[in-house]
């Protein structure tokens, strides 16, 4: 008996009825779990979610999310190596492993941490600044984002079970949005493993992810217009689900990262003998062998100028054929098996349909050397390099996607055709350039990146560094058009903003600022008798105002603030010259004096709760100041956000220096830290 791998639903774990599909070993083939969902309601999963997860979700703000995200990325880290033990079943070796497992873990951090630094400390995300819509500023509008009401369906494939959950699953909690994960099937075991730990470390709100080991039932049928499908897969699959009757009925949110036939282009600098010519055979190696190239990123097209197609075949030959492949968990091996044999028939079928258009001209062989496994018992296939040589006149190197070790080169007489071939892939994931020219690195990138999510540029200066063609991050977008799915994912912020609806709102200033709690011009201002910098966070309220004295700019200040900055550009110390500048009638005061003048007029000298000043946002200069005018400035608290546990919070003061006819000449955004009321109390 193996065991039966458990659905987490509505608030427990559940086996599926009957036997369910048995899931092998990618290493030696022996049973090792069943998995089904047989029997679920699948209805009520998702009114969980909706009524349960969602709403306890949305109670916390962006901070108190992350806080959450980043003590589950903890508590992960400390039960990664039972997850690594298991990983190897996948096939996977150590590196392997860790790119799924702590790779998936890191892009929680990194949420957790963008969620902190740019996002705030609320419940509503405000998108750009407020718009104007009317002549004196009583009707305006703000573009917000709220948490959708519906739940996160992320149906994920095989080859990454742990990144591929928590890729989707971060930026949908950081959003308030409960999860419904759906791994595929083959390598459920270890996305359910990687779950129990999830669900006990009881860090998350009851609902907010449940995991339906298996199929997905008729879960499609209770789809709504709130919740939102996030599918990685094959092409086929994402085309049949953006199908459904009710994907298309209740507009429900599909977004899809397929496969893809992505290139990766060495430029005609990088003749052999160069650095990049190295870089190049050893980046398309790599992506060729790790994970045993089950990635949606790994370089599928080898594209390479014509005169030295023969080179690049001899040095990748000679460079795969020092690829150790066996068993994933000798440290003697560099490439492990694929996650199934199944996956293993699928690559052998698709390699003889590319035969038809391209030589086979490394590996491809069924019988070969292993390391401590053997290649009848486990789902090995040998890394294969084919060569086609007539591409333009190909259409299976530019269509059909062999998921494993297997690539081909393809060579290009010109950077156009270079061009013409990348984009004959129809849409990729990623593209890289091999390049030490930034000129040819300019017209591919602009030649190409209409057809790919990501493009990548190595050259001797970044390869150390270079996180490298396959890896995508957290930070940058994944995701690309056409054949790659259209979707996108990831890109930090961006990725949480897919589970939320942009509203465009509108009203009186007031009321907005009463919304978003941010501060718009135009809303009351209460001008205070106690300077606001003698307040504490918590004291403080947004449109709390200070309107300052007045101060002449005079002549010497300015030539005094020349000569002691040694900043002495002609406008400010040149009458002359001044005047010939079609901005100026004459001398004018530095911008930076303006600033600083704005500064000991509004700024509070005594010791209190305002801790730091770090820094200015947006300053514009609008208007000339000439010697002889006078400023005034008007400071309101135009938004707060708590730095929970740390004593103090960020308050931003939106800044209006005026000179004597009331005109704005300099407006910005001051940025403070000021302390709580405990730890103001503490230091008094
Ligand atoms: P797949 O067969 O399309 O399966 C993907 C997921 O869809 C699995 O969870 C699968 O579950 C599920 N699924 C299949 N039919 C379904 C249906 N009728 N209703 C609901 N769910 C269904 O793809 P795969 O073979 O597992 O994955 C390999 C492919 O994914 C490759 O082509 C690769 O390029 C692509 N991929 C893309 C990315 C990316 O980020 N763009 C990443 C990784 C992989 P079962 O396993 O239970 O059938």
């Amino acid at each position: 008996m193996q065991t039966k791998l458990g659905n987490f639903v509505i608030g427990q774990w559940v086996e599926g009825d009957g036997d369910g599909a048995i899931l092998t070993s990618a290493v030696n083939g022996d049973p090792l779990a069943t998995i089904t969902s047989a029997g679920l309601d699948f209805g009520d999963i998702l009114s969980h979610a909706r009524t349960v997860g969602g709403a306890n979700l949305r109670k916390y703000t962006f901070h108190e999310r992350s806080e959450m995200l980043k003590a589950l990325a903890k508590y992960l880290l400390e039960h990664k190596q039972e997850l690594y033990s298991l990983s190897t079943q996948t096939g996977a070796t150590r590196g392997d492993s860790w790119v799924d497992i702590e790779g998936g873990i890191s892009t929680m951090f990194v949420f957790s941490s963008k969620g902190r630094r740019e996002m705030p400390n609320d419940h509503v995300y405000l998108d750009g600044p407020p718009e104007p819509l009317s002549k004196n500023g009583t009707f305006v509008g703000q573009h917000i984002f709220t948490p959708k009401l519906g739940a996160a369906i992320h149906i994920n494939a095989f080859n990454f079970p742990c990144w591929g959950m928590l890729e989707k699953l971060a930026p949908a909690l950081l959003a308030g949005v409960p999860a419904i994960v759906k791994p595929a099937s083959s390598t459920a075991y270890l996305t359910e493993l990687m779950v129990r730990r999830i669900i006990a470390s009881g860090i998350l709100p009851d609902g907010a992810l449940q995991l339906i080991c298996g199929s997905v039932g008729d879960l499609f049928e209770h789809l709504d217009c709130q919740d939102t499908i996030a599918f990685t897969g094959s092409k086929s699959t994402a085309e049949l689900l953006q199908q459904h009757p009710r994907v298309i009925s209740k507009s429900v949110a599909f977004t899809a990262e397929t496969d893809s036939l992505n290139a990766s282009i060495l430029g005609p600098d990088a003749v052999p003998g160069t650095p990049e010519f190295d870089l190049y055979i050893k980046e398309v190696t790599r992506e060729m062998t790790s994970k045993a190239g089950q990635k949606c990123t790994a370089i599928r097209r080898i594209i390479v100028p014509s005169a030295i197609t023969e080179a690049v075949v001899e040095a990748l030959s000679k460079a795969l054929g020092e690829v150790r492949v066996g068993n994933p968990a000798s440290k003697d091996v560099d490439m492990g098996a694929l996650a199934s044999q199944s996956q293993r028939d699928e690559v052998r079928d698709r390699v003889r349909e590319l035969s038809g258009e391209a030589d086979i001209v490394y590996g491809g062989d069924d019988d070969f050397d292993l390391v401590d496994a053997d290649v009848k018992k486990g789902a090995f296939f040998m890394p294969t390099l084919l060569h086609c040589e007539r591409p333009l006149s190909s259409t299976s190197v530019h269509s059909v996607e062999a998921f494993g070790p297997v690539s081909t080169v393809l060579p290009y007489a010109s950077l156009d055709e270079a061009i013409e071939l990348s984009l004959l892939g129809g849409g990729s994931l990623v593209s890289s350039v091999m390049t030490n020219d930034n000129d040819v690195a300019r017209e591919l990138v602009l030649g190409t990146a209409a057809y790919h999510g990501r493009l990548i540029v190595i050259n001797r200066h970044c390869a150390a560094e270079s996180t490298g063609h396959g890896s995508p991050l957290a930070h940058l977008v994944h995701g690309g058009p056409g054949r790659a799915g259209g979707g996108e994912e990831l890109g930090g912020v961006r990725g949480v903003l897919h589970y939320m609806q942009r509203s465009a709102i509108q009203g009186s200033p007031e009321t907005l600022t009463a919304i978003g709690h941010r501060w718009i011009r135009g809303a009351d201002q209460n001008e205070l008798d106690v300077h606001p910098f003698r307040k504490t966070f918590e004291q403080l309220a947004i449109g709390d105002t200070l309107v300052t004295d007045s101060r002449e700019v005079t002549l010497e200040d300015i030539l005094h603030f020349a000569d002691f900055t040694g900043d002495n550009f002609y406008a400010h110390t040149d009458e002359e010259a001044a005047a010939k500048n079609p901005f100026f009638d004459g001398r004018v005061a530095h911008g930076y004096l303006i600033v600083a003048f704005a500064a000991g007029l509004f700024v509070d000298p005594d010791f209190g709760p305002v801790l730091a000043n770090y820094g200015i946002d947006d300053l514009r200069f609008a208007k000339p100041v000439n010697y002889g005018d006078t400023l005034k400035v008007r400071l309101a608290c135009k938004q707060k956000t708590l730095r929970a546990g740390s004593g103090y919070g960020e308050v931003r003061w939106d800044c209006e220096v005026t000179n004597q006819d009331g005109d704005a000449v300099a407006q910005y955004d001051v940025l403070t830290l000021v302390a709580t009321n405990e730890h103001w109390a503490s230091v008094n």
